[in-house]
C-alpha cells in the first residue's frame, strides 16, 4: 500500500477518551496497525484527552483493555497529552510571540450567530485599544491564529504549501488549503490547548512519518502542515482510511447507536467475532 519504503515507518492511534469505543474504532485500530505491520514499522498508540470536560479516565482505561483484547500492542509509556498541557502552551505562546495568534473576544454563539452556514471564521484582531479595555473588563478570550498573518510572514511559502497523500492510486502531493479551517482556535480559556497544535505537537515529538486516520479527519492535513512548515517540523505522509457504515448507510459511532466493544465482550463475542463483524478475518 505505502509507495515509498522507509525503515523507520512510524504512525500512531490517538483515540480520545469521550466514551467506550466501538466497532468503527476496531476498524480504524485495524488499519493503522496494519499498514504498520505491511512496513514493518510500529505503532505508538497516543491518548487525545485535552478536552478535559468531555475526557474521562474510565474511558482511557476502557481504551487499553479494549485494544489489548482485540490483540493489539504498542510501546510504553503511553503519551497521555492532558499530562503535556504546558508543550501545548509553549507553541501557542511561540505562535503568538510571532504575531501569528490573536486574541478573539467572540462567544461561540455569536460566531456561530456571524458565519453564515457552512463557512469558516476569519476575524479581524481588534485594535490594542480595544483589547486593553475589554482585557481590563475582565471577558475571556480564544486565542486563534491569523491565517492573514501566517499568510504575510510565509510569503510565497504560503500558497505552495502541500502535502503528501497516500491513495490508492500511490503517493500523491496534494495542494493545501487552510483556509478550509478559518482562523482556528490554537487555545481557549477552559481549555488551555486544542486539537492541531496537541495532535501536531505530538506527531513531530514522537517521530511519526506517517499519519493513519478516517475520512471524517480528511480535512486536517490542511491545516496541519501550516503548523508544521511554521514550527518547523517534518511532514509526515497522510493516509485516510474509508469509515466503517452502519447498516442504514451512516457512519457507525456512539450517535448512531453502535454497540461498545466493551459491551460486546460482555456478550460473550471474540475478537474474531469483531473482525466478523466489521468484515475483516
Ligand atoms: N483524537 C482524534 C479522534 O479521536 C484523532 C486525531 C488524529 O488521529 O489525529 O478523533
Amino acid at each position: 500500500m505505502w509507495s515509498v519504503s522507509l525503515s523507520k515507518f512510524r504512525t500512531r492511534f490517538a483515540p480520545s477518551p469521550t466514551g467506550l469505543l466501538h466497532l468503527g474504532h476496531a476498524a480504524s485500530a485495524r488499519a493503522v496497525w496494519e499498514a504498520a505491520a505491511r512496513a514493518g514499522g510500529e505503532v505508538l498508540l497516543r491518548i487525545e484527552d485535552i478536552d478535559t470536560t468531555r475526557c474521562r479516565p474510565e474511558f482511557t482505561d476502557a481504551i487499553y483493555e479494549d485494544l489489548r483484547w482485540l490483540g493489539f500492542e504498542w510501546p510504553e509509556p503511553v503519551r497521555v497529552q492532558s499530562e503535556h498541557f504546558a508543550d501545548y502552551a509553549s507553541v501557542v505562546e511561540a505562535l503568538e510571540a510571532r504575531g501569528l495568534a490573536y486574541r478573539c473576544f467572540r462567544t461561540r454563539a455569536e460566531i456561530a450567530a456571524q458565519t453564515p452556514a457552512g463557512q469558516v471564521f476569519t476575524s479581524a484582531p481588534l485594535s490594542l485599544a480595544e483589547e486593553q479595555a475589554r482585557l481590563d473588563a475582565g471577558e475571556v478570550f480564544a486565542w486563534r491564529l491569523s491565517l492573514a498573518a501566517c499568510q504575510a510572514a510565509l510569503g510565497a511559502a504560503y500558497h505552495e504549501l502541500s502535502f503528501q497523500l497516500e491513495t490508492e492510486a500511490g503517493l500523491e502531493t496534494r495542494r493545501a488549503d487552510p483556509g478550509l479551517h478559518g482562523d482556528i482556535v490554537i487555545a481557549r480559556k477552559d481549555s488551555p490547548s486544542a486539537y492541531h497544535i496537541a495532535a501536531t505537537h505530538d506527531d513531530a515529538l514522537q517521530g511519526m512519518t506517517h499519519i493513519i486516520r478516517g475520512q471524517d479527519l480528511a480535512d486536517a492535513p490542511h491545516i496541519q502542515i501550516l503548523l508544521q512548515v511554521l514550527m518547523d517540523w517534518p511532514q509526515p505522509i497522510y493516509h485516510h482510511h474509508a469509515l466503517l457504515m452502519g447498516p442504514d448507510g451512516k457512519r457507525l459511532s456512539k450517535s448512531h447507536g453502535s454497540i461498545s466493544l466493551a459491551e460486546l465482550r460482555q456478550d460473550g463475542k471474540t475478537p474474531d467475532d469483531i473482525w466478523a463483524m466489521i468484515g475483516l478475518q
